[in-house]
Formats: C-alpha cells, structure tokens, sequence
C-alpha cells in the first residue's frame, strides 16, 4: 500500500504555534490534506502527551490514532551547536527513558516543544540511537539551525553516527535536485515534511512523502527508509524551492536580494541599510556540492512540486489572504469535489475545477503546467507567487544601486 505521511510537526508548546494544533483538529485536516499519517510533533513533552492520551487512541504503546490517521511519535530537539534533528520513536516507553535519560541535560521538557539539549551533535545521536530511535538533521540546508550550516560533512557533525542516520530533512527551500549535488548523501533517504506550526492544510502537508509499506509503523517506516523488503519512498512533494524562506541570499533587514559574491565583498553586512546578510539555502548547496548538478542515484524517487491550494486560489481571486472567507469557501467547495487537496492539485480533471470557478481551474492549470512564477524567498521571508505574464521585480543589490545612481544624476 502507499501511503502519504508529514513526519515533522509542532505542538501546542512550541514557540508561534496556533492554538487550534490540537491532535483532532490535526486529523481532521490530515484527512482532507490526503495524508493518512503525521509526526506528533513534540512528544518528549509530557503535557502534549497527555493531550493525546485524552484526545486519541494509543495503539500497542507505538502510535496514536484519531479517525483513522496515525500519529508516529515524533520530535524536534536543538543540540547545544544549535543544530536541529528529528527524531522518532519506537514506542512511548521509549519516549518516557529518553525523558529520563535527559534529566539534567535540557532546559525543560514541560516548557518547551522542542527542547534544547547540553549535548553535542554526536552525543545527542548516541542518545537516540541507544533508544532504538531513528534520527537525522532536520531542515539541514537553512541557515541558524540547519545542520550544514554548522558542519561541512555528516561526519565532521554526527562522527561514527553519520552512517546510522535514517533519513535527512530537506526543508521548504531544497529539493532532491540541489541536496544530489552533494555525494555523501547519495546514500540517504531524504524526507520532506511540513515543520507545520498550525493545522491548516496550507501549511500541514505543504511537504510529505509518500511511502510503499504494509502499514504505518514505526518498523515499517524504518524498513522504508532503510529500503529493505520492497519498502521504500515512492515519492518526495513539496514545495518549489524557491517558495522556501530560506532559499536565496537575502537582507535580513531590507531583504535585498545578493549574489554570493557581492555578500562576501561586502563581508556579509548590507550596504544598503546595514542589516545582516543571510546566506541563502542554493548559495550553501552549492558550496558544499561535488557535482554541478544534482545526479540523483538509483533509488531516489522523484520530487514533485506543489502550491497549497489556498495559495493558488488565493492567486487566482487576487485576494492577499488565503485565510479569507472566499478563498476558504471555494477551497471547501472543490474539496467536497475532490475529497482531498493532494488530489485536487494533481489529479482531479479541471472541467470539475471550472464548475466551481473557472478562473481556479485556469489557475490550477498554470499551475500543473508550471507556469507560476516566484519572488524567491530568503532571510526569513516566502517565497512570493507571480501569476504567468506578470512581470517579476526583484530588487537586487545591482538594481538597487543602479536605480541610485541614475538619480544622483
Ligand atoms: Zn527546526
Ligand atoms: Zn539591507
């Protein structure tokens, strides 16, 4: 069977996450995402735990259920590099002897979504891994937390434990094409998962992957991403890269698009209005890759691109707010239709689409064509959606500086 796992979410204590990232509500919009599983996001907090146990159903102590959608039990933890890594359980014993394990070793567990561990790198796989969990750097490419942005090889980071990561995290502003321009991870699984901090189904399931197992369980993602008995990914999703917010060099303050080389002239501080430079995703791929273009190995499923729904129709309407009431209606409207929005991007015939609103179905189109263009994201800021035809400004250094110049004339 396939099916369509998010494998990295927060909870209700993490820092700016909504107050409805409650476990039904998280189901339910699962269900109409098209996502059969999810992470529960973290779990070594006890108080999201006992929010589970009160809300869900806890199935042979390994994951929780809710309206036939399974939650694997999941978290993010900050290593004292800062570096991020998810980690998932086997069981909720396990989840309890980590708790215990890490006593005296983070800040608090009860506070905290994702607690911050006084462990390096290597030690906070060692942990894990004892447990019988698996782990791997989460969103690696971005810069603050990304593990590469701290370390230039697995090694150097993880030491002997690179070779017993189960997967690596690409995050919103990579894909399978710019992270196989790096040749130490030919051989891992790459995920692409949301990092969701609210239900809504632009955000939960902006990344997935759909696996080929017998079930959803923990030893069954781990046969998959190991890819033994015939389980494996059958595909990547998410979104372009370039939506990412981390995917260009940009101001982290005017957010002025650099080159690489104009960041380094300029020592990485913002002529324009003094603000740092924030090294962009495809800038740190490309120096840490051995290949001028991504090769992707044997076993690599393909990636797929996709827009949330809300944002192409949000597009479509010309509407800024894609949690605005007509753009939330005609969502609702075409997944009555289509039962879930994964199906509604890539599979539904439009002339369903253009009986609800044509100029969606127009949109959704230029969509699957691949016509939608981008602002590049980067610094912190989305990537922004251009419809096809539109010109796109983007204000670079150059064009910034040019535009001065023509005026001091
Ligand atoms: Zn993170
Ligand atoms: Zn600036």
């Amino acid at each position: 069977m396939e099916y369509n796992l998010d494998l990295h979410l927060h909870g209700l204590y993490s820092g700016a996450v909504s107050h409805e990232m409650k476990p039904r509500i998280i189901a339910e919009q699962a269900l109409l995402k098209g996502l059969q599983g999810v992470g529960t996001g973290d779990i070594l907090n006890p108080k999201w735990e006992k929010i589970f146990r009160e809300e869900t159903r806890l199935v042979r102590d390994e994951y929780f259920e809710y309206n036939n959608v399974r939650f694997i039990l999941q978290t993010e933890v900050e290593d004292n590099s800062r570096v991020h890594h998810v980690v998932l359980f086997p069981s909720l014993a396990q989840v309890e002897e980590a708790r215990k394990r890490l006593k005296g070793k983070t800040t608090s567990l009860e506070s905290d979504g994702r607690p911050k561990l006084w462990l390096n790198t290597a030690e906070v796989a060692d942990l894990f891994l004892e447990l019988g969990c698996m782990i791997g750097p989460a969103h690696a490419f971005t810069p603050y937390t990304g593990y590469y942005s701290k370390y230039d090889s697995l090694e150097q980071g993880y030491k002997d434990n690179w070779r017993k990561l189960s997967f690596l995290e690409l995050g919103l502003s990579a894909d399978t094409d710019m992270a196989d321009m790096i040749k130490e991870l030919h051989n891992l699984s790459f995920l692409s998962n949301s990092d969701a901090h609210s239900p809504w189904p632009n955000k939960l399931g902006r990344e997935f992957n759909t696996l080929k197992i017998e079930e959803i369980s923990f030893e069954e993602l781990r046969k998959a991403f190991h890819r033994m008995g015939g389980r494996k990914i059958t595909r990547n999703i998410g979104l372009d890269p370039r939506e990412g917010k981390y995917h260009k060099t940009r101001c982290r303050n005017c957010y002025t698009f650099y080159e690489p080389e104009e960041a380094e002239q300029f020592n990485w501080r913002c002529p324009l209005c003094g603000g740092v430079i924030k090294k962009g995703v495809d800038h740190r791929i490309k120096e840490l890759a051995d290949l001028p273009k991504g090769e992707h190995p044997e076993h690599r499923p393909r990636y797929i691109h996709i827009i949330p729904l809300s944002e192409i129709i949000s597009l479509a309407l010309k509407k800024k707010n894609p949690y605005s009431k007509e753009v939330q209606e005609t969502w609702k409207k075409i997944i009555k239709e289509t039962g879930t929005e994964i199906k509604a991007l890539l599979d539904t015939d439009l002339e369903t689409i253009k009986k609800i609103n044509k100029r969606v179905a127009e949109y959704l189109e230029y969509f699957r064509k691949g016509e939608i263009q981008y602002i590049p994201g980067g610094a912190g800021m989305y990537g922004q959606l251009i419809p096809p035809g539109e010109k796109v400004e983007m204000k670079t250094y150059k064009s910034q500086t040019a535009q001065k110049t023509l005026m001091d004339f």
